[in-house]
């Protein structure tokens, strides 16, 4: 018997089966399909959002770097001067017309006269006919009047002198400077800049205008093009989609100027059509296909990844300096710390780099030359540093370094001994030739820390202190500036109250005649009794009361209480110490008559002390508050003679009755002959001009020796006495210098 197969179903199941064998193919043919698709239309999207993002941010920061060249330029006093106030046409020329063009690529510029005549034109850095300005003018006409009004705005008053507000403004002087896209003669579109010429001293009421153009065309567009990778970039008229890739761009009142267009690439749709045969096959094996699909979306996620990789590497980096900016030497400074081994021999330095005067540096050559300066800087860095070393430009003149994996603490000095020579040797800057000095507070890992915030931070405090100790060096950071720190932070808050809480107090140091046997004279002392800190010494709370304008309160209540203790001692002198700082603020002459007059001291029993320091900074300032305080009838004593920059011509200029040796002219006179030698000559010259000379800070019998030798007429130091409470000034004055002391 044979089996009967009814064809009908055989055929039907064979059937059955290819249709569903060929349905499962085509429907995961059309799956795998959807899904490559999907997949590489995504990253055409993404790639295109990435494009357009960077395009954008090239077009703001044309607009911006156009913005900077313009205030460099026309925000300077030179240029008020020669572009305005004595114009002088070369010098335009010369400093701006031509250089606009040749080191920032504009294409023409106009210096436009107050009466808006073209005064002068430029074309590719070359002197040309005025109508050529025309155009461009024409097309920013509101924005030139503008800037004209805003500008003059800031003309309305004079400045006072030495100062950077005007008067009854608070505000320095700012750059008036207004930037738009046009078009301009029916071209492509041009980024158009005007600029009011004026500085932070000067503005004229009605003022010149300093006008620049660049074009969006040739060589620009195909500069950008070629940084950005995009093909074939061109400014199209209308700004629409047609398929291509666009960035719209948009005149000042809103409508459209064009777009800048390219061509997309569509790699990844392009892929999927050679990804088809891939697909093809599928059908033959359905692993091998899941296999290329799996594959295809890995090295689509790794190429995503390295480009995303890439812009952030590129937003990671100083433009000026090339050097990576401060989050990424962060994670250098990380990354290196954790290679150290605890090895003892294995250090990494933190240094926190300024280069002094470069303030100075940017205003006389303008801010185009500073940003030469730095780069030179860099220049120089990057050619004493190893290859592992790290360099960050954090701020205008402030840079941070890494020092990878250094033996010893020398070896890092040596290096910052590299440092500070080569950026101190001369560079040449648009013809000026200069210096820059560099000061570096440095921080060791592991020493000071292992965290980059800790080492960042006490670099820096390193970095203050050497800047106050020696300017062109450099300082490691030692716990005791921490300490200092912390406490000058306590001084600021606390020291208000201090004076409100009664918590000051005057101590005062005997100043005894030559022989030691008669007190002649005090000085007060101040000094602060916190209530949990105990005495702070002066050297501590003076500078900060200095910085935060305490300085004149603090000021007054010495000499006030100086007043009321002194009133008890009739026949002795009594010294208080002024700090320069108070000679700047309020009428220091006014203040102290007036307090003299409300205690009735006798002014003539009252001597000021002050330092050189104060003589230097402002000669004038100072000549007339010594003279008003001298017509008072107050006595003058310069005091730490010999310390500061002793000139001779203050003693001549000033009128100083007295002067204090400094103490450490006496430390080694019983050894060494020269130091009693300056004593010597000092004295000789106090006496020619008719001044007294008090020894400070005489602490041996042998010291006395020499001071009574040599001639000094009083004499001061812990030999004698530390500064001690006012009562104890009674005791003496009552029971005369204590005997165990005289000599
Ligand atoms: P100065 O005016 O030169 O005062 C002399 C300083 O030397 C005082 O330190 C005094 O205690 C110290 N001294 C005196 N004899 C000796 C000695 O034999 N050996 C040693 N090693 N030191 C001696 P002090 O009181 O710490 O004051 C330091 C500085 O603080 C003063 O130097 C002065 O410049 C400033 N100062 C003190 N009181 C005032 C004040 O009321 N107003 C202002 N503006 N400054 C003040
Ligand atoms: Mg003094
Ligand atoms: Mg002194």
């Amino acid at each position: 018997m044979r089996l009967k197969i009814p064809r009908g179903r055989t055929e039907g199941g064979v059937g059955g089966l290819a249709t569903l064998v060929a349905a499962v193919g085509l429907a995961t043919f059309a799956v795998m399909v959807a899904i490559a698709w999907i997949v590489s239309e995504r990253g055409d999207r993404a790639e295109h959002e990435q494009d357009v993002g960077r395009l954008r941010s090239m077009v703001a920061e044309m607009r911006a770097s156009m913005e900077t060249d313009m205030v460099a330029n026309a925000f300077r006093a030179v240029t008020f001067d020669k572009a305005h106030a004595n114009f002088d046409a070369e010098w335009v020329a010369r400093n701006i017309g031509s250089r606009l063009h040749s080191e920032r690529g504009h294409d023409t510029t106009v210096l436009l006269a107050p009466d808006k005549q073209l005064r002068l034109v430029f074309d590719h850095g070359q002197p040309v006919e005025a109508s050529y300005g025309l155009p461009m003018l024409q097309s920013v006409l509101p924005q030139i009047d503008a800037v004209r009004a805003k500008s003059g705005e800031q003309s309305w008053s004079l400045r006072r002198p030495g100062s950077m507000a005007r008067i009854g403004s608070e505000e320095p002087r700012k750059p008036v400077v207004e930037t738009v896209w046009a078009e301009v003669g029916g071209r492509s579109p041009a980024l158009i800049s005007i600029a009011a010429v004026m500085s932070e001293d000067d503005a004229a009421q009605v003022p010149t205008l300093l006008v620049s153009m660049r074009r969006l065309e040739g060589n620009l567009l195909a500069e950008i093009g070629s940084k950005l990778g995009l093909a074939d970039l061109r400014v199209m008229r209308v700004s629409g989609n047609s398929g291509d890739d666009v960035v719209a761009l948009a005149n000042p009142d809103g409508t459209s100027l064009g777009a800048l267009a390219w061509t997309g690439s569509n790699t990844s749709t392009g892929a999927f059509f050679r990804v088809v045969p891939v697909i093809m096959a599928v059908l033959l094996g359905a692993f091998a296909a899941m296999a290329a699909l799996v594959k295809m979306i890995g090295g689509r996620v790794a190429r995503i990844k390295a480009e995303v990789e890439q812009s952030r590497a590129a937003v990671e980096v100083d433009h000026l300096t090339g050097f990576p900016n401060r989050r990424r030497f962060v994670e250098m400074v990380d990354q290196a710390v954790a290679r150290l081994k605890g090895d003892d021999r294995d250090h990494i330095g933190l240094l926190h780099l300024d280069l002094d005067r470069f303030k100075e540096i940017n205003d006389v050559i303008g801010h185009a030359g500073g940003d030469e300066v730095l780069k030179l800087v860099a220049q120089r860095l990057t050619s004493i540093l190893r290859p592992s070393d790290a360099v960050a430009h954090i701020s205008g003149d402030e840079f941070l370094i890494m020092l990878d994996r250094r033996a010893s603490k020398t070896d890092i000095e040596s290096m910052c001994e590299a440092i500070v020579s080569t950026l101190g040797k001369p560079m040449t800057v648009q013809e000026n030739e200069l210096t820059v000095g560099a000061t570096i507070g440095i921080a060791i890992a592991p020493v000071d820390g292992n965290e980059h915030g800790e080492l960042m931070r006490k670099a820096d405090i390193a970095r203050y202190r050497a800047k106050a100790e020696a300017r062109g060096g450099w300082r490691f950071f030692v716990p005791e500036m921490d300490e200092v720190l912390k406490m000058r932070k306590m001084i600021r808050a606390e020291l208000a109250n201090a004076i409100k809480r009664d918590e000051l107090q005057l101590l005062y140091q005997p100043q005894v005649s030559s022989d030691g046997k008669r007190l002649v004279g005090v000085e007060g002392l101040i000094r602060w009794k916190h209530p949990t800190r105990g005495m702070v010494s002066p050297g501590y709370f003076i500078p900060v009361a200095e910085e935060t304008g305490l300085i004149s309160d603090l000021g007054r209540w010495v000499v006030q209480r100086a007043c009321l203790d002194g009133r008890r001692w009739p026949g002795i002198s009594v010294a208080v110490n002024a700090s320069p700082a108070q000679f700047k603020q309020g009428d220091f002459v006014a203040d102290v008559c007036r307090i003299v007059a409300e205690t009735q001291m006798d002014p003539t029993r009252l001597e000021i002390e002050i330092t050189e320091g104060v003589l230097m900074s402002n000669t004038d300032m100072a000549n007339r508050i010594l003279n008003g305080l001298r017509d008072a009838g107050m006595r003058l004593a310069l005091d730490d003679f010999g310390t500061g920059y002793s000139s001779l011509s203050y003693l001549r200029s000033f009128p100083f009755g007295k002067l204090k040796i400094d103490r450490s002219f006496f430390l080694q006179v019983d050894t060494d002959s020269q130091a009693g030698a300056v004593v010597q000559a000092i004295i000789a010259i106090a006496d020619a001009l008719d001044m007294k000379v008090t020894a400070e800070g005489i602490e041996t019998a042998g010291q006395h020796r020499f001071a009574q030798a040599v001639g000094c007429h009083s004499i001061q130091g812990f030999y004698f006495s530390k500064p001690v409470p006012a009562e104890e000034i009674d005791r003496w004055l009552a029971e005369g210098v204590p005997q165990k002391l005289a000599a």
